[in-house]
């Protein structure tokens, strides 16, 4: 913060005589070219907005510590997991999906958890949401299934009948509709609720093991959910409650904090296990996978700026370090792409150098250079290429990934043929206590009403399929007959 008696300046420095009145001829006049002040503060001004991302629009974040709580380098070699009681320092964004930068915290959305972790091997992001599942397993349908959640191209509305078309036709989504539409998909704020990483992930030991893991975030604070009355009332009081809750807490010093989970599934077990373990619109069962407590989040410092450190800050699932990889998971390989593409579109080539997203533990030693906005020395005098004999970095075969053996003819093959998507969905339907299956019920009910009769028709099916008990009381709710298909 600058001191009051400063001078104000321009952005090249100079001294500014005078911020109040633009500078004219006469009292009366028009304003003079010449007054450079004002032309570049008009300039400046409409320039201030970057594209809001396409998804995960509003959003809040702030950081914190990962402390490492139970040994785990039986399963991977991450430097910054290798000791107990280890801490890193993190940024933790959370966000609704669909809703645009100005819409409110409270809408039923699922919610992003996206963490970045500044470990010395360089930044680590596990770019997650509140639900363990997602609406698809093919990266092609996603476009199609956000531009659903958006508005309707004549309109410019929400519409029910763009987001039950596209379900109707797409059994995988039901896991996840049936979360959203439960009292989760309204969470009463960004601290009570957990988040998950979502995808298969590997984890990989100093032995070279190859280990599949996913990642659960339990919260602390316990649970807590909005009704969908409350939450209606709320985004109308105030759309940036949750976004409110997280700064205030953290001011407060009641600091949120998380149980960090695993999951863990030796390599080999993928290729026997009944379902498939890379699909995203399946969980694995704890029964089988139970979850191990291994650490402790915890949030803790407040940004200074929102926009240098939120709405800049850049997650993708591609920055991994040592001992942990990707897996086969569709959604995850489409994912590695699409949101670093976003951020070189949104903040430029250069956007891993500004200060939220370069590495914090680690040092950035590569021959990229130039592009727009290079801010930073830009490599100095350093040569500019590899191989060289003057001394620059070099690529280190030590940090190489086991092989991983994948196999198969490149077709394109239907990523609905012989999965099950009604067995989990039903499961969650099932692990209800009643109160909750009634204001499911209720909330899928009255927002599918909305909905042509033929799109109505077509969805119950799918719901009766995961559990007759929940498709028939949709059906029954909006005075349709529920065929006989479910459990
Ligand atoms: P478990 O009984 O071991 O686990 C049930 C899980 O369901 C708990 O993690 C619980 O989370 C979570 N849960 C409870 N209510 C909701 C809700 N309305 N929305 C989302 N999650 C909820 O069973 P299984 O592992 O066999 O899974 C059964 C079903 O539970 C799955 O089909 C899936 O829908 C759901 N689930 C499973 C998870 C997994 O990784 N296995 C993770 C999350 C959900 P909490 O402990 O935080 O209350």
């Amino acid at each position: 913060m600058t001191d009051k008696t400063d001078t104000m300046t321009t952005a090249s420095g100079a001294p500014v005589s005078d911020n109040q009145n633009s500078l004219t001829a006469g009292p009366r006049g028009p304003v003079l070219m010449q007054d450079f002040h004002l032309i570049e503060k008009l300039a400046h001004f409409n320039r201030e907005r970057i594209p809001e991302r396409v998804v995960h629009a509003k959003g809040a974040g702030a950081y914190g510590t990962l402390k490492v709580t139970q040994d785990v380098t039986p399963w991977t070699k991450a430097a910054f997991l290798s000791q107990v009681g280890k801490e890193s320092e993190v940024f933790l964004r959370f966000s609704t999906v669909g809703g645009e930068k100005g819409s409110a915290d409270a809408e039923r959305d699922p919610r992003g958890f996206a963490l970045k972790i500044y470990t010395e091997e360089g930044n680590y992001d596990i770019v997650g949401n509140n639900t363990p599942v997602f609406f698809l397993r093919d990266p092609l349908k996603f476009p199609d299934f956000i531009h659903t959640q958006k508005r309707n191209p004549a309109t410019n509305c929400k519409d029910a009948n763009m987001v039950w078309d596209f379900w109707s036709q797409s059994p995988e989504a039901m896991h996840q509709v049936t979360i959203l539409f439960s009292d989760r998909g309204t969470p009463r704020s960004y601290r009570h609720m957990n988040g998950y990483g979502s995808h298969a992930f590997s984890w990989i030991n100093a032995a070279d093991e190859r280990f599949w893991v996913k990642y659960h975030f339990k919260t602390k604070q316990g649970i807590q959910n909005f009704t969908a009355e409350e939450a209606q009332k709320i985004a109308g009081i105030d759309p940036d409650h949750a976004t409110r809750d997280l700064y205030a807490s953290i001011e407060e010093g009641d600091f949120p904090a998380w149980r960090v989970c695993v999951q863990i599934m030796p390599e080999a077990d993928a290729e026997t296990y009944g379902i498939n373990l890379f699909d995203l619109t399946k969980v694995w069962p704890h029964s089988d996978y139970p979850l191990i407590e291994i650490g402790e989040l915890v949030l803790n410092r407040n940004p200074e700026n929102y926009y240098a450190e939120v709405e800049q800050a850049a997650f993708t699932p591609a920055n991994v370090v040592p001992g942990i990889g990707f897996s086969p998971d569709k959604m995850l390989q489409g994912r590695l792409f699409a949101y670093a593409d976003a951020h070189r579109y949104r903040l430029g080539v250069n956007h891993t150098a500004l200060p939220v997203n370069c590495p914090h533990a680690a040092k950035v030693q590569n021959y990229q250079r130039d592009g727009a906005m290079r801010f930073d020395g830009n490599g100095g005098s350093g040569p500019n290429y590899q191989p060289n004999t003057v001394g620059g970095p070099v690529d280190n075969a030590a940090h190489a990934e086991p092989p991983l053996k994948i196999v198969g003819d490149a077709d394109r093959y239907s990523h609905r043929d012989g999965n099950d998507d009604y067995t989990q969905a039903g499961n969650l339907y099932r692990l209800m206590p009643a109160d909750q299956q009634n204001r499911l019920i209720a909330n899928i009910v009255g927002h599918i009403k909305s909905a042509s009769a033929e799109i109505q028709a077509r969805m119950v099916p799918h719901f009766v399929a995961a559990d007759k008990d929940y498709g028939g009381r949709i059906a029954e709710g909006l005075g349709i007959s529920a065929p006989d298909v479910g459990k």
